[in-house]
């Protein structure tokens, strides 16, 4: 029974990973707030505790339609919906991703990314196996697209969580990796005990959900980092396995519940930084969710089934930043590119430096109390720790 002091994913990495991983590690390293070591954890292969599911119905024959994501399967019993992880078992319907994620990390907040919540902190940065999409350049296809019976996996109930999270002096809990919905009941679990002890919820997901599960969700989240991964409905359909008009359903939802916001868009050379796409996507923004939401271009790399395309140019994403900026949008970022100055954050008021970036690590920091040190004015975002309730 393997465990491990800081944990992981334990099985082989492919070079990438590991890559990324010590990048992550050496970023981590220089965080202001250096969290300890996760302790050690359980894990086991295949470790899974089934748990009533939420969001379903019953249908004749035993059938069952799962009503959490805008796939909405129909399954027979014994079968599993899309995303792999939701079984009908005589017809009942059961998460199997409940209490045993598969990923355990102390990440800095900015890996989410995340620029405007509590710059240079550590987030307990959560994943269990599975996802509702398929994307083809998935960076963690390696957990994403695999079946909980097939991975190493946690036996850390939601109260475990809570509690490592405030033994490792993280401020935040992450709920990452893969997309976050598939494991909807634990991660609701976790943010109702993380709200009580003042630990910040946040996730990064791809945003396909219904509207009535996000209601609630949107009630345990303070912030939340959503991929619109194209303006254009047939990327959705053809590269990731899914729907854009549920993606800005979502954006404008967790907007209008006081969610804090930010915008990831990988571009993808060719397949989705075509210049007019791009400024609809930026005007659409600005007019549904305002010119101060912060927005994160990210340069693509050869992964998962496209290997073979090649990463984006920094000319490419510096036109997609003039665009956005000409747009009105006045957080504009670039990711992946460690060391351009467009990791930075500038007043939108004043224009002045608030914020300086390297890659995960905070440089200057010239907010106060979260205003402009310069002009004084407020600058969106969670500066504060919440307290405990
Ligand atoms: S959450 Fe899973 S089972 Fe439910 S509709 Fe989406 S893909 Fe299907």
């Amino acid at each position: 029974m393997p465990t491990s002091p800081l944990p992981g994913v334990h099985r082989p990495l492919s070079r990438r990973t590991f890559i990324c991983r010590a990048a992550g590690a050496l970023a981590l390293m220089s965080l202001p707030l250096r969290p300890r070591p996760a302790p050690a954890q359980e894990v086991r292969y295949g470790f899974i505790k089934p748990h009533p599911a939420a969001y379903w119905q019953g249908l004749p024959g035993g059938l069952v339609e799962c009503g959490l994501c805008p796939r909405r399967c129909q399954v027979l019993p014994g079968e599993r919906g899309n995303c792999g992880v939701r079984e009908n078992r005589e017809g009942k319907f059961f998460t199997l991703v409940y209490g045993n994620p598969t990923a355990v990390h102390l990440d800095p907040v900015e890996k989410k990314p995340f620029f405007h919540v509590l710059p240079g902190s550590a987030s307990y940065s959560i994943a269990t196996t599975g996802c509702n999409l398929h994307c083809k350049f998935c960076q963690n296809w390696e957990i994403s697209q695999a079946r909980p019976e097939t991975t190493y996996n946690f036996d850390l109930s939601p109260e475990k969580v809570v509690a490592a999270a405030r033994e490792t002096g993280c401020a935040s809990i992450a709920y990452t990796y893969v997309e976050p919905i598939i494991f909807y009941e634990y991660m609701t679990a976790i943010g109702a005990l993380a709200k009580k002890a003042g630990i910040l919820s946040t996730c990064h997901s791809a945003g396909s959900i219904n509207p009535e599960p996000l209601e609630p969700l949107a009630g345990v989240l303070d912030a939340a980092c959503v991929d619109l991964k194209s303006f254009d409905p047939k990327f959705y359909r053809d590269l990731v396995g899914g729907e854009l008009e549920p993606v800005l359903n979502t954006l404008k939802t967790l907007r209008r519940r006081g969610v804090h916001l930010e915008i990831v868009n990988l571009v993808i050379p060719q397949l989705n930084d075509d210049p007019a796409t791009l400024a609809g996507m930026c005007a659409w923004i600005n007019q549904e969710l305002g010119p101060l939401t912060p927005l994160h271009f990210s340069r693509f790399y050869p992964l998962y089934k496209m290997q073979n395309h090649y990463p984006t140019p920094v000319s490419t994403l510096d036109k997609a930043r003039e665009i956005a900026v000409k747009a009105g949008l006045k957080y504009v970022y670039l990711g992946n590119i460690p060391g351009h100055q467009a990791e930075n954050t500038y007043c939108h008021n004043c224009g002045k430096l608030a914020i300086a970036r390297t890659g995960y690590s905070i440089g200057e920091m010239k907010l106060k109390n979260g205003s402009c040190g310069s002009c004084g004015v407020k600058i969106p975002g969670i500066w504060q720790k919440p307290r405990a309730a």
